[in-house]
């Protein structure tokens, strides 16, 4: 009885196993003929000054909706295309997009800076700062426009070329954000050593608010701290409205949450942003 009893969940475990490891082998290989194909779009989620309540601000947010399979978050194949090279032509994509939409903005007079996501292995290319500013020359767009996001990981891999690479982004007029600020385990004092503009302090923080008062005190010193270093303060995955009055006694700059708006499509933003109040 113990023998056949035991069998039962192995092969369960097995199967499961097996059909994730099948899941992930098809969306690598169909990854690849999407960005080829240009099947991945771009969405746009508004980011809204805590003061004013107007919308300022916006992160380009890859999307892909698979033939047969569905929607795919960016948090299922990111991390495949990160390992396996693709995040490269994927990133230069959400790039070109994203810059055709400001292009767009810009003919309608209603431009706000936009903030691109960048893979590590993107961000390490040896000709990544010169390919950046030739694709905003060739699209004509106000380069003061584009924010480049990247992760503690990707600067703290190598500090020094990140801190290099840096400076010649911001020379040629780039901003630069420091995404998931919080969610790392590097050490304070590299966020005087990066030059940055801004500061993405993670969801995780803002869900702290509702289960341990003394979130509210951290957040606050957060909120302190980067604006000591000069640096603006958007605040992530605010779902509520409690989690909004606190960003405002904060002192926060910007929200980014469902709270006002979930990434939209393209057309959807651009025309959310031409009407004459938002
Ligand atoms: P991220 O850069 O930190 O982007 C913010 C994520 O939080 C987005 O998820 C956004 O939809 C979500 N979010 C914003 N406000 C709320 C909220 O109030 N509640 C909740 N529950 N979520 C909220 P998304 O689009 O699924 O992207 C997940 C991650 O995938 C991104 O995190 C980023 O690391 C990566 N990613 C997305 N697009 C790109 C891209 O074009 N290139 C690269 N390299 N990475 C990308
Ligand atoms: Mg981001
Ligand atoms: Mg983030
Ligand atoms: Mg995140």
């Amino acid at each position: 009885l113990a023998q056949t009893c035991s069998n039962a969940p192995v092969a369960l475990y097995d199967s499961e196993h097996t059909s994730q490891a099948l899941r992930r082998i098809r969306v690598e290989a169909d990854l690849k003929d999407a960005i080829d194909q240009q099947l991945l779009e771009v969405f746009f989620q508004p980011q809204v000054n805590v003061s004013t309540k107007e919308v300022v601000a916006a992160e380009a947010l890859v999307r892909w909706k698979h033939t047969e399979l569905g929607m795919i978050s960016p948090g299922e194949f990111i991390p495949i295309a990160e390992e396996n090279g693709m995040i490269v032509a994927l990133g230069e994509v959400v790039f070109i997009k994203t810059l055709k939409t400001l292009k767009t903005l810009d003919k309608l007079g209603c431009s706000v800076p936009i903030s691109i996501n960048i893979g590590s292995d993107h961000f390490l290319m040896h000709n990544f700062v010169s390919w950046c500013s030739e694709a905003v020359e060739r699209e004509q767009v106000p380069v003061q426009f584009v924010k480049l996001e990247l992760t503690e990981s990707t600067l703290l891999n190598s500090v020094e070329e990140g801190v290099k690479v840096l400076s010649q982004l911001r020379s040629k007029g780039f901003k630069i954000a420091l995404d998931d600020f919080g969610t790392g385990y590097s050490s304070l004092s590299y966020l005087l050593e990066l030059p940055l503009d801004q500061l993405k302090i993670d969801k995780q923080f803002v869900d702290m608010l509702d289960k341990d008062k003394r979130s509210e005190n951290l957040l606050s010193h957060l909120v302190g701290l980067a604006h000591e270093l000069d640096l603006q303060v958007v605040v992530e995955g605010v779902e509520n409205e409690a989690q909004v009055s606190f960003m405002e006694h904060a002192d926060a700059d910007l929200i980014q949450g469902f709270y006002y708006y979930k990434p939209l499509p393209q057309q959807e933003f651009v025309y959310l942003l031409s009407k004459p109040v938002n």
